[in-house]
């Protein structure tokens, strides 16, 4: 059984990935994958297809002064939750029950459109605009128009104990930064609310707590100096092989434009 299973690899749920993976959870990220979503449950190096890939130019998000190309920003957010322990899969939850109604703690089971059911102590619904896979469990959905929105607290908790949702299914405003933001916060939530040793998640430079006489605390780092230079080394290499050339990928258009 994973600790979390986070439905919906988009800005929210790959945000919310990288907070318990690098929490020490056991977390994996089930993504629909798009149009073309697979027919049974694989195993996949792609998250699958956040609403932001229709987007043309991400121009408000910030860390990039002159926007960035949408699906850049997906693919390297997806990188950095694979580099902090997180699994992604590719299929479409179609339903989510408690293993005992009697025990929540005992975790849930999600059954995926043609692939064998997962197993996860605790579910971060982050799969806008789908939550129909709740309604077994009774969460609190909100209808709007022809959109249904799940009931959340400040931290992203749901009615129900150990289930939450994230970003725009839990009616936060509908920008990446925000959705990112809510995911950050509702992983955080899972790991206050699950067994992990946890403080900070803070790298900080060598003697920061420790030349106070305190000890590092849970979830943080103290790194020297060499070490410091070197994994700026590495991260640069890695932003300029990134922009290096054009990706070769077009916006998603919308589904009621494209057949025409
Ligand atoms: C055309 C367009 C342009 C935009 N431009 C901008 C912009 O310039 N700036 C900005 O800040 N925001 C922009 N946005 C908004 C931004 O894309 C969203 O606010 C953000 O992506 C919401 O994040 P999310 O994680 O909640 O949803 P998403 O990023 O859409 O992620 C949801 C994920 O859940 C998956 N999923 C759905 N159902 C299931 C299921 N049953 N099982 C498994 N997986 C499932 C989907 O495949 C998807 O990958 C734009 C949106 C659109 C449509």
């Amino acid at each position: 059984m994973r600790d979390v299973c986070i439905v919906g690899g988009g800005v929210a749920g790959l945000a919310a990935s990288i907070f318990t993976a690098r929490a020490g959870l056991d977390t994996i990220v089930v993504d629909a994958g798009g149009r073309s979503p697979p027919s049974s449950r694989t195993q996949s190096g792609d998250g699958g297809e956040s609403i932001l890939a229709r987007n043309a130019s991400l121009e408000n998000y910030p860390g990039f002064p002159d926007g960035v190309d949408a699906r850049r920003y997906l693919r390297l957010t997806r990188e950095q939750a694979r580099t902090a322990g997180s699994e992604f899969e590719l299929g479409r939850v179609t339903s989510t029950e408690p293993i005992d109604e009697t025990a929540l703690e005992a975790g849930f089971v999600l059954e995926t459109a043609g692939g064998d059911p997962l197993e996860a102590r605790r579910v971060i619904a982050a799969s806008w605009p789908d939550s129909e896979y709740l309604v077994p469990l009774d969460v609190g959905r909100i209808k709007r128009g022809s959109k249904h929105f799940v009931s959340v607290d400040e931290a992203g908790r749901t009615a129900v104990d150990g289930v939450y949702a994230a970003g725009r299914l839990a009616d936060e405003p509908h920008q990446a930064i925000v959705a990112a933001g809510h995911g950050a916060t509702v992983g955080l939530a899972v790991v206050h609310d699950s067994d992990a040793n946890f403080y900070h998640d803070w790298v900080t430079p060598e003697g920061y707590f420790t030349g106070r006489g305190r000890e590092v605390p849970p979830g943080c780092e103290e790194i020297g100096e060499d070490e410091r230079l070197e994994r700026d080394e590495r991260a640069r290499a890695r932003m300029l092989e990134a922009f290096s050339e054009p990706l070769d990928e077009e916006p998603t258009m919308h589904p009621s434009v494209e057949g025409k």
